[in-house]
């Protein structure tokens, strides 16, 4: 069943195991590059390798042109995304987010008392900036996530709503703009704003297209004042095997090109498919879509599991639209597979 597959410790997509497209994983991991990088520096962490954090810190400032002072990595960005939270959100400091979005700040702040705001997002998929500016003022928000692409949907929000967003919110919210996806859109990160202004965090994830979900790193960009509030919480150094990995990653040429490709065109051939049998999806840039079942989410994704495909869950604002992540070619001819013996 299910649950005895998500307890084990390895990804059984190979030989007959079910098909994994529930967490927004690469199906490629690490590039081989990087898993040879971390396989070397194993014999050396017995040492912290502080010099080694400093090294892909300055990489990541310089590949992305903005200050190295303005860049802090961690072990994943969850735990930027988490501190966000318990810094900016409070009884009496809101946050506002899209409806749906990735539920990991809402659920924290809504745990500490603050109010939260869930703005639906535009029919297009893009974030609503004008409600959600309104929406800032209306609950005195001491934050407000932007995630571009958007987790459910993988759908994208303009620069240019952005830009507007940040001229127009009010000045006391801060803008935490999660560019997990990033890298598979066409869209230009908002990194450079942190140069400008003192309110905005982006973050970024090695868990996505550099496949390091298990190895964990995340970098977080803003103002010095702000990656000082966030280093407040405490220090927690980074694991050496991700740092090698993560510089290798970094180092490769090409591999974002090629990854954004292909994931490109095994997502748009999944959404013509699906088109071509009447089943619509909110367009979409990034390694997922959310498509439209039409009947009850949570039991179509049990229905496709039972067929050896296990898909993300639904959304409490779309019943019966379901998320997907892009596997490979192979695993997503088995996702239409068990689609079509489910959907007559
Ligand atoms: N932000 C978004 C939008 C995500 O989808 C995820 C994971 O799915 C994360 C952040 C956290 O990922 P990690 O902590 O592995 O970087």
């Amino acid at each position: 069943g299910v649950s005895t597959v998500s307890a084990s410790p390895l990804r059984a997509s190979a030989v007959g195991g079910p098909v994994l497209l529930n967490f927004n994983e690469c199906p490629y991991g690490p590039a081989p590059v990087a898993q040879a990088a971390a396989r070397e520096i194993v014999a050396g962490s017995g040492r912290y390798l502080f010099a080694l954090a400093g090294e892909l810190r300055d990489l990541f400032a310089t590949q992305e042109g903005i200050g190295k002072d303005h860049v802090r990595l961690y072990p994943g960005s969850s735990e930027p995304l988490n501190r966000a939270a318990i810094l900016w959100t409070s009884a009496s400091a809101g946050l506002v987010v899209a409806d749906p979005t990735f539920e990991a700040l809402g659920d924290l702040a809504t745990a500490r008392g603050a109010t939260v705001a869930k703005v639906p997002l535009r029919e297009d998929g893009a974030h609503d900036v004008r409600a959600m500016a309104a929406a800032a003022a209306r609950i005195n928000a001491g934050l407000l996530y932007l995630c571009n692409p958007n987790n459910p949907t993988g759908s994208i929000t303009p620069a240019d709503d952005i830009a507007w967003l940040l001229a127009n919110k009010p000045r006391q919210t801060r803008v935490l703009v999660d560019e997990a996806y990033l890298q598979y859109s066409e869209q230009r990160s908002v990194i450079g704003q942190v140069m400008q202004r003192d309110d905005v965090i982006v973050l970024r994830t090695f868990s996505k297209l550099y496949g390091m979900a298990g190895l964990r790193l995340g970098v977080a960009a803003a103002h010095p004042d702000r990656l000082r509030e966030l280093a407040s919480l405490g220090d927690n150094p980074l694991p050496v095997t991700a740092l090698a990995a993560g510089l290798a990653s970094l180092r490769a040429p090409g591999l974002v090109a090629q990854r954004k490709a292909e994931n490109a065109q095994v997502r748009q051939a999944t959404v013509a498919w699906l088109a071509a049998r009447g089943f619509s999806c909110v367009p979409t840039e990034a390694n997922c879509f959310v498509v439209d079942v039409k009947r009850d989410g949570s039991a179509f994704a049990a229905a496709m599991a039972e067929h050896g495909v296990v898909i993300g869950r639904s959304w409490p604002i779309w019943p019966q639209r379901v998320r997907v992540t892009v596997g490979t070619a192979a695993e997503m001819a088995r996702f239409g597979d068990a689609f079509a013996a489910i959907t007559g």
